[in-house]
């Protein structure tokens, strides 16, 4: 539960707190924020039924006994949320916090409780329905599905066992109530009120909650989207990204005729590196190299991506061989530069670098797109057949 590790403004260190939870699900995180944000609902229907039972001609509205029930139902929810706070709060600290199975003794009491008390106010025309759906909906976001399905299974129980017994007359409609809410004619003052409070107390919840979801799946969605064009080792982009912005770039440069190089690198030996130095010095190495690259192209304009394996290209829009050449130097330069350790020992890695430039006139089309890529490999593989650690470069023809 760490809020001081996010950067920014308290409010949006609390929402990146929030969507944390909501992504991990931790079970004592879940089920402490569960309790704490049911628990004002609760609070809010025994300070209610309070007055109702202070003042005798709202007294009148209700059944007397259902009504003491209802407020000894709330009580008991309420001491056994405060119990599942409290174990949520300091099981964290001792190492004993709810297990994941347990997390359904946090949902299914306060869902199943709160799914009587909106019977016994009239399930169908009442706010009280809206405030199960806050409810449900809040549960089924702190936690997996094995943990809501047991109140779910005894809530469909009571919802149609009770539809069943009204129907069947063995019950009254709104049995907490003399009359339904809603018993015909005008609507009496105090039910204007309540429905007023109570439905105001669920939508709007509902709607933060609603909003702060699709908000939130956007955003994991932009991440994932990030990640699947994302090389995990380096940081650069992987194969996918880089064919999808060439294409682009082939479309753009049959349109304009303008030229843009493809650059191919491939470490030297690299098979080697890994024999003597270990996977890890290997790994390092590709690293480097991908920082190299990072810093060496052009931010915003170029994109340098690791193919697979220790096989790297860069894509240079609006850029001529000999540009491209220049900067396959830099790059070849930094890395020979770079110092290497692993086991107290230092060494040394090279590459070989293949570049190809398109060069066809406006609506010719210029060449294929797989004919720079397969100029630049091979020329990548002449730089390496000519002795390794050189760049070779070409234009693809016309
Ligand atoms: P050349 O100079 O001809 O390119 O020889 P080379 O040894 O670099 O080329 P080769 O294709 O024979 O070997 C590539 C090696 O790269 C083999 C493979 O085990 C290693 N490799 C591929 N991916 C990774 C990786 O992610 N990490 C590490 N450490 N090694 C990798
Ligand atoms: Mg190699
Ligand atoms: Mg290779």
């Amino acid at each position: 539960m760490n809020v001081q590790a996010a950067p920014g403004r308290p409010t949006s260190r609390l929402l990146a707190w929030l969507e944390s939870c909501l992504v991990e699900r931790r079970p004592a995180t879940s089920s402490l924020l569960f309790s704490l944000l049911v628990l004002p609902y609760l609070l809010l229907f025994w300070g209610l039924h309070r007055h109702v039972l202070a003042t005798p001609s709202l007294a009148a509205l209700y059944q007397p006994q259902a009504l003491v029930g209802a407020q000894w139902g709330l009580v008991l929810t309420g001491a056994w949320m405060a119990l599942v706070i409290a174990w949520s709060v300091l099981g964290e600290e001792q190492g004993t916090a709810p297990r994941p199975a347990l997390t359904a003794l946090a949902f299914g009491p306060v869902f199943v409780g709160f799914l009587v008390l909106a019977i016994g106010y009239g399930l169908k025309d009442t706010p009280v329905g809206l405030l199960l759906l806050v409810i449900l909906m809040l549960g089924r976001w702190l936690f997996d599905m094995r943990t809501l399905w047991p109140a779910l299974a005894a809530s469909f129980v009571l919802f149609v066992g009770s539809d069943i017994a009204i129907h069947a007359g063995w019950m009254s409609y709104a049995p907490l109530l003399r009359q339904p809410v809603f018993g015909g004619g005008e609507l009496q003052p105090w039910w204007a009120l309540w429905t007023r409070v109570v439905f105001h107390a669920a939508a709007l919840p509902f709607c933060v909650m609603l909003f702060f979801f699709f908000t939130t799946l956007a955003r994991q969605r932009k991440a994932l989207e990030q990640l699947v064009r994302t090389d995990m080792l380096t940081g650069l982009a992987n194969r996918r990204a880089f064919m999808t912005q060439f294409e682009i770039e082939c479309h753009r440069h049959a349109r304009s005729g303008e030229p843009f190089c493809v650059l191919m690198c491939d470490v030297d030996h690299f098979k080697k590196v890994n024999d003597t130095w270990g996977h890890p010095a290997g790994d390092a190495v590709l690293a480097q190299l991908g920082r190299i690259l990072r810093e060496t192209t052009r931010e915003h304009v170029d994109l340098a991506a690791r193919l697979g394996g220790e096989e790297f290209a860069v894509l240079m829009p609006a850029t001529d061989l000999e540009q491209a050449r220049a900067m396959a130097e830099r790059i070849a330069e930094r890395l020979r530069g770079h110092e290497f350790e692993a086991e107290g020992r230092r060494f040394h890695v090279t590459q070989s670098v293949g570049i190809a430039q398109a060069c066809g006139r406006r609506g010719t089309g210029g060449p294929g797109c797989e004919d720079v890529l397969k100029l630049a490999d091979a020329n990548l593989y002449r730089a390496k057949r000519e002795g390794r650690d050189c760049v070779i470069g070409s234009l693809a023809a016309a």
